[in-house]
């Protein structure tokens, strides 16, 4: 069984793949408590795998994309069987984690990874995009961890302004391997 926040269809907002039509599946609990963090990820339903993929279907039929995010969605047992039903329904899935607990994933898997006090090396290994929160400063103590990606995501924390200049200085005085990333979800008001 999988312990669920909420299941919806919306647009990614964050990284990489800003403004792509995604289901999000938002896996209850997490390992770790960050002081920032502003997500509720608490326990609202428990469902089995079948009623998991069976409630992606009901928010879309057709939307390739499903992204896994948490609270940390490595954190559940069957997070790793949740990816392979997702994937024989015809998903793409994608995985947004805190890379402190190592999973297996297939190859066409695409899992971004956003460090925050500790990380498995096995996972910033595995990870197809980082995404560096930056809360007053950019953590640069984590990008030792991501030699193999050739672009590093900066997040401001929140939103807020200083923390946007911050990782807009940083970017721009290392134009060729970072890059701003917003939560541009929050601008139009969506979750
Ligand atoms: S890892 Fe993410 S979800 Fe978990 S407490 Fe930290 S910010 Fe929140």
């Amino acid at each position: 069984m999988l312990q669920i926040a909420e299941i919806f269809y919306t647009i990614q907002g964050e990284g990489t793949w800003t403004g792509t039509p995604a289901v999000f599946v938002r896996l209850a609990g997490c390992n770790l408590s960050c002081d920032f963090c502003d997500t509720d990820y608490s326990l609202k339903r428990v469902m089995s795998l079948a009623d998991v993929v069976a409630a992606v279907r009901d928010a879309s039929p057709t939307c390739p994309m499903v992204v896994l995010t948490g609270g940390e969605p490595f954190a559940q047992a069957e997070s790793l069987a949740l990816v392979d039903a997702l994937r024989r329904d015809g998903r793409r899935v994608h995985i947004e984690s805190n890379g402190t607990i190592a999973a297996p994933l297939p190859a066409d898997v695409w899992l971004c990874v956003s460090p925050k006090e500790r990380v498995d090396a096995r996972m910033a290994a595995r990870a197809n995009e980082a995404k560096l929160i930056v809360d007053d400063r950019v953590p640069e103590e984590h990008l030792s961890l991501f030699p193999h990606l050739s672009t590093v995501l900066l997040q401001p924390e929140g939103n807020k302004a200083r923390n946007v200049r911050i990782a807009m200085e940083y970017a721009q005085a290392h134009p060729e391997r970072f890059r701003l990333s917003l939560q541009t979800h929050k601008f139009i008001g969506i979750p």
